[in-house]
């Protein structure tokens, strides 16, 4: 189960509603991802990992990425790409499970608005900037603010 935040502009009524962390389809989308990593649906950078690296894993939970140059924010799956271990027993499940996986690398993530590539966001920080009002808001020159929090599953 994860953790979702409503974020609001009250200035221009941008609003995002940002599901962190992951569900319940988490196995299931973590299985279908390495596929389509693998077929090249991700990238040239990804495929090649998932040659090198056939029981590699990826990270598929959400993380806040912003854009340092224009301040786009948006909510996407980490796609941190982790080896296995050397000398671990067979995991049960291809999560990034850090008893058998070590991070590898990150896959960029570019901001579709600029084409800047955009920054992992450390959550409780990005919150706190929230409540201290200084978050700024994607759309115009006003801040966010904390609207609603929720479980989602
Ligand atoms: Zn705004
Ligand atoms: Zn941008």
């Amino acid at each position: 189960m994860g953790m979702g935040f409503t974020f609001k502009c009250s200035k221009c009524g941008y609003e995002l509603e940002a599901n962190m962390g992951f569900g319940y389809l988490f196995p299931q989308v973590t299985e279908e991802t390495i596929k389509d990593m693998k077929s090249g649906k991700y990238g040239e950078t990804a495929e090649k990992f998932f040659q090198e690296n056939p029981d590699g894993s990826v990270d598929c939970s959400n993380e806040l990425f912003l854009c340092k140059k224009c301040g786009a924010l948006k909510v996407d799956m980490a796609l941190d790409l982790y080896k296995r271990k050397e000398g671990v027993a067979e995991p049960k499940y291809p999560f990034p499970d850090e008893e058998y996986f070590s991070k590898a690398m990150e896959i960029d993530h570019i901001c579709e608005k600029c084409g800047n590539k955009m920054e992992k966001q450390n959550e409780r920080q990005f919150l706190k900037k929230v409540q201290n009002g200084k978050a700024r808001c994607p759309d115009c020159d006003g801040h966010l603010e904390l609207a609603d929090f929720f479980n989602w599953d």
